[in-house]
This record gives structure tokens, C-alpha cells and sequence, in this order.
């Protein structure tokens, strides 16, 4: 998943050089900037699950804290062979980046076992997730730490996470995680939640500067649980969907591809997108991001863009979907080649702010309907945007803007944080 091949591709060493860099356009109390640098905590634990034949494998986990200056911390777990420390740490700092500057309670963090979950059967992937929660629970709660689904974790995973935990602490306790199914106390809409979140930050940066979606074709790479569901809302708000890939394959239809939802359900059936709509010719995956069009969103995994795509890429805008698709290298090319980049701590936010309703709604004891839920994202994306497009007019990289949009919110709170400690 990390690609360490140069050390401009370590999501670690990228997300404090991006701010490194704020932090010195920011006057902030140096004891607490120099605190941002690092992770308030990084738990590692050791798994051992009870395979099918009896035997035993110790599994390795990680939980990283960031900062939790907003809130408790709150960021996904991640099940993935090649998750490691420094990429979790890097994840996390995004999370509490990307936290406040949609402005919602919550502090970052990230956590992961290093496993292939394809390699489990189910009975083992239920053990290996009740035994890493038994030895998250001291850390872990929803006024301490909520964490929720990322790379090969989902809803079930997060249901036997709250069975667990709820056991430990004799108390049925839903708002311990998000991303739960509906039956456990999920929410509406959180399914949806990130990729409806980017179509409406693109949209509201599209209206800013006077263009219409139906005039901009775009290209996604990625057709998961983002990619998907960006390409649905986006093709709804006029977009020229042209372009989709997965990991196997690619689609092309320099016209537009027209049924969106025909090719989710083709994709979820079948399992892959190829021949998913007959007028679209077959790319290779790996094209996609270089393709002819005005925008690209890549929504696959980190390092999509490098200094070896980066000087073919023929878009205009950038929408960051996944978490660090765009190498430090591939982004001094981009910036270069006058690229707008809408950076992934803005872009894909939104999976964050429904999890917030969900977290909100299980506290109060609430349900929302999915359209409550919808126009509360909406707005919450639609100012978050506006904030960064301000200050980004500063003559600034909307990545910088988004940076200090989150550590001005970071400020205000250490800020009260200061004066209550210095009266104590
Ligand atoms: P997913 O596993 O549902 O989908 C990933 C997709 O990427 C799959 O279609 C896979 O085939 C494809 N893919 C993998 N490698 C590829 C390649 N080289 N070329 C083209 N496609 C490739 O994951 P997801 O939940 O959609 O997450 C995608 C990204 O978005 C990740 O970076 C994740 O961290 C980020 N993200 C997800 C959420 C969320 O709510 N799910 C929130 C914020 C950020």
C-alpha cells in the first residue's frame, strides 16, 4: 500500500512536511506546534487468534492517537498486509487535520492490523477483531476514542467491535465506533457519506469560479465504496463521467458514460468493471489518471500520483479522493503545470462528518432520515469549502488554505485549553 520506493513517497514524512509548513505561517504557543509534530500515543499490540485448525498466529496491531485537542480521537481501522507504523501515523495526522476543518468534536487517529483478511476465514477475522478490541478497550470509548472502517473493514467488522467492547463493559455502548450497519445503530447516508461529500465540495468550487459542472468531464480512478458512489452524485449534478477504473480495469467513453448505477450494480455482480457498459472502449487502470479531461478524481489508494505520472497528467483539477494519492514530487510538477489540487483533508471529509451524525445520533439517542442527513453533510461541506477557497484566494495552494484552516481551529481550542490550565 505504501510505496517507500523514494523518501518523497512516505505518507509520514509528506503529511509533516505539509505542516511543517503551515505551522510557520500560523503564530501558535510553540509547546503545542511542537506537539503537533508527533502522535500524543501510539499503542502496538500483539493479536493471537485461534486459527481453524487449532493452531495459533500472533497478529500485529497498531493504534495511533494524534491529537485531541477537539475531541476524542476518531479515525479508521485498517486490515491490510502492508499497513505499518508510519503509515498509520501519517493517516492519523490527516484524520485531525481533516476533522477540524469540517468542524466537528473529534481529535485524530488511525489504527490497523497487519493481515491479509482474504487469508481468514470469516470465524477467524471475528476472533482476530473481538481479541484487537479486548486489548484496545482500555483505550478506546466514545468520549475517548472512536474508531470506524477503512480499508478492508466494514460495517460487520465495526458491529462485532461494539458486541465486544459492550461485553467488557457490561453496558450496551453503540457510539464506541461508526460505520456500524443500520440494525446496530449505524446511520443513514454514512454508506454514501464520502463520496457525496467530494461531488459537493467540487461543485461548490466549480459555482465559485463562475462554471458549470455540465461544461467539466471527469475521470475516476478507483470504483469502491468512494469511487462509486462519487461517480453516481456526480453524473446527477451534470458532470461528464468519462472514465472509471478498479484495480483490474478501466472504462472509457469519451461521450460520457450514462448509466452510473447500471455499472455499480454490474461491478458488485460480476465483481469487476469490464463489460460493464457497451459503449465504453477497455483502458488499462493504470492510464486513467493521464487521460484527456478536465478533472481526475483518484480514489484507489495513497501514492496515485508521482513524479513519474505526474508531467503526463492533462487535467485541470485535481479532486483528492483517497488519502495521499499525490507524492511531494508529483505535486511540486502539478503545481508547476498550474494544477488545482482539492487536497484529500478537504475532498474526502465527508465519510468523517456522517460518522460525526452517527456518533451525535447514537449519544442522543436520535434517527435521522437519509435526506436529513444528506442536507446536513451538504452544508457542512459547502462551508467547510468556502473557508478554504477564502483563504486559499490569498494566493496560496488549497492544501495550505485547508491546512490552516484546520490549525486556526486547533488555535481556538488549545487557546481555551492554555487559559484553563493556567487557572488551575
Ligand atoms: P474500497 O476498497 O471500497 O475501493 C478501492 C477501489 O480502488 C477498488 O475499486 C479497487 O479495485 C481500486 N483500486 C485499487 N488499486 C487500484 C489501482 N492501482 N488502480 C485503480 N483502481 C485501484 O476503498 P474505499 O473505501 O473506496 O477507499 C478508497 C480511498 O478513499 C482510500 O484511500 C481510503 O483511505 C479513502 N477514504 C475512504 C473513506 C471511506 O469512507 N470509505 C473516507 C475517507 C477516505
Amino acid at each position: 500500500m505504501t510505496n517507500k520506493k523514494t523518501t518523497n513517497d512516505n505518507p509520514w514524512e509528506r503529511a509533516q512536511t505539509h505542516l511543517k509548513a503551515t505551522l510557520k505561517k500560523i503564530s501558535l504557543d510553540p509547546l503545542i506546534a511542537a506537539g503537533l509534530m508527533t502522535p500524543d500515543r501510539i499503542v502496538e499490540v500483539s493479536v493471537p487468534v485461534e486459527r481453524d485448525n487449532g493452531q495459533a498466529t500472533v497478529f500485529q496491531g497498531f493504534r495511533v492517537q494524534y491529537n485531541n485537542v477537539l475531541g476524542p480521537y476518531k479515525g479508521g481501522l485498517r486490515y491490510h498486509p502492508q499497513v505499518d507504523m508510519e503509515e498509520v501515523k501519517a493517516l492519523a495526522l490527516w484524520m485531525t487535520v481533516k476533522n477540524a476543518i469540517v468542524d466537528v468534536p473529534f481529535g485524530g487517529g488511525k489504527g490497523g492490523i497487519k493481515v491479509d483478511p482474504k487469508d481468514l476465514s470469516e470465524k477467524e477475522l471475528e476472533r482476530l477483531t473481538r481479541e484487537f478490541t479486548k486489548k484496545l478497550f482500555p483505550i478506546i470509548g466514545p468520549e475517548l476514542d472512536v474508531p470506524a472502517p477503512d480499508v478492508n473493514t466494514g460495517p460487520k467488522i465495526m458491529a462485532w467491535i461494539v458486541d465486544e467492547y459492550s461485553r467488557l463493559r457490561g453496558k450496551e455502548t453503540p457510539a464506541v465506533v461508526t460505520g456500524k450497519p443500520l440494525a446496530k445503530g449505524g446511520s443513514e447516508g454514512r454508506t454514501e457519506a464520502t463520496g457525496l461529500g467530494g461531488s459537493y465540495v467540487l461543485k461548490r468550487m466549480i459555482e465559485k469560479a463562475g462554471r458549470r459542472p455540465e461544461n467539466f468531464t471527469v475521470a475516476i480512478q478507483g470504483f469502491g465504496n468512494v469511487g462509486s458512489f462519487l461517480a453516481l452524485f456526480l453524473n446527477q449534478m451534470g458532470f461528464k463521467i468519462v472514465a472509471v477504473s478498479d484495480s483490474k480495469s478501466g472504462l472509457y467513453a469519451p461521450e460520457g458514460l450514462t448509466d452510473i448505477q447500471k455499472l455499480i450494480d454490474w461491478k458488485e455482480k460480476k465483481g469487476t468493471l469490464a463489460g460493464g457498459h457497451p459503449e465504453a472502449k477497455k483502458i488499462s487502470p493504470k492510464g486513467i489518471l493521464t487521460l484527456p479531461v478536465d478533472i481526475i478524481a483518484p480514489a484507489a489508494l495513497e501514492n496515485a500520483l508521482t513524479r513519474e505520472n505526474a508531467a503526463q497528467v492533462k487535467a485541470k483539477i485535481i479532486l483528492e479522493m483517497a488519502n495521499g494519492p499525490t507524492s511531494l514530487e508529483a505535486e511540486k510538477i502539478l503545481n508547476r503545470k498550474k494544477v488545482q489540487i482539492i487536497p484529500d483533508v478537504l475532498a474526502n471529509a465527508g465519510g468523517v462528518a456522517v460518522s460525526y451524525f452517527e456518533w451525535f445520533q447514537n449519544v442522543k439517542g436520535e434517527k435521522w432520515s437519509k435526506e436529513a442527513v444528506f442536507k446536513k453533510l451538504e452544508e457542512k461541506m459547502n462551508v467547510a469549502t468556502d473557508k478554504v477557497y477564502e483563504i486559499a484566494k490569498e494566493k496560496i495552494s488549497l492544501r495550505e488554505a485547508a491546512y490552516l484552516v484546520a490549525l486556526k481551529k486547533i488555535k481556538e481550542g488549545t487557546d481555551f485549553k492554555g487559559r484553563v490550565l493556567k487557572n488551575a
